[in-house]
């Protein structure tokens, strides 16, 4: 697939305002900083779409973005902030689980991990919670052009392991790079042939 159009639509707190349309969504997720916003600006081609920056924290809403006036890519709030009250962090918790819970039309989330680090407690929590609730996720290892072929696959392993404790098999994964577009066609490719079924 290519992104011909993509489009802000509307930044919410409130999942009730969320779009009605029943177009598919496909929401993006992971800890503040694991570079989500650089993901999201690679895949739809588009350097000012979601906003890059160095503050952890920075997205507290739910922001949806029409694409090719099909389907919603959704950028939901980082988790895991280390710079944010605690009540602020309660309210994001309930905000991402009450968006994840309540949408039909969540296709798939894409959880995003850092691939220099080793499988973090926070993230395979939150993995498991989406297990236990049903909700069809896949792993996107970010930033690796950071590391090399090796010390990826070591990383990468590491979480297979970690995973497979509670798991049956390894969830669908990609590994990407926001710098040299790496990952790109085959997010992209699995997001459409998941919109054709
Ligand atoms: P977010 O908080 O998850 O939205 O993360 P950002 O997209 O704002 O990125 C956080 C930092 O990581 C920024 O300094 C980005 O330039 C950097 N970054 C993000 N993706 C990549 C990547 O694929 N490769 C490299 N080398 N740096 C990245």
């Amino acid at each position: 697939m290519n992104i011909t159009s993509a489009k802000f639509v509307m930044s919410n707190s409130d999942i009730r305002k969320c779009p009605t349309d029943n177009k598919a969504e496909y929401a993006f997720i992971g800890r503040s900083n694991v570079g989500k916003s650089s993901l999201i600006n690679m895949l739809t081609n588009h350097k000012g779409l979601a906003k890059i920056s160095t503050k952890p924290g920075k997205t507290q809403l739910v922001n949806h973005f029409l694409i090719n006036d099909e389907w919603y890519l959704v950028d939901l709030p980082g988790y895991g902030f280390a710079k944010v009250a605690k009540n602020t962090k309660q309210r994001f918790s309930k905000l991402i689980f009450s968006f994840i819970e309540s949408r039909p039309n969540l296709i798939n989330l894409f959880v995003l991990v850092d691939c220099r680090h080793e499988p973090q407690a926070k993230d395979v929590d939150f993995m498991e919670w989406l297990g236990v609730n049903g909700i069809p996720f896949s792993i996107i290892f970010t930033k690796a052009d950071k590391l090399g072929k090796q010390k990826l696959s070591e990383n990468i392993k590491a979480y297979k392991t970690e995973l497979l404790n509670t798991w049956e098999e390894m969830p669908p994964y990609f590994i990407s790079s926001a710098s040299s577009g790496l990952g790109k066609d085959e997010i992209l490719n699995s997001i459409d042939e998941t919109n054709k079924t």
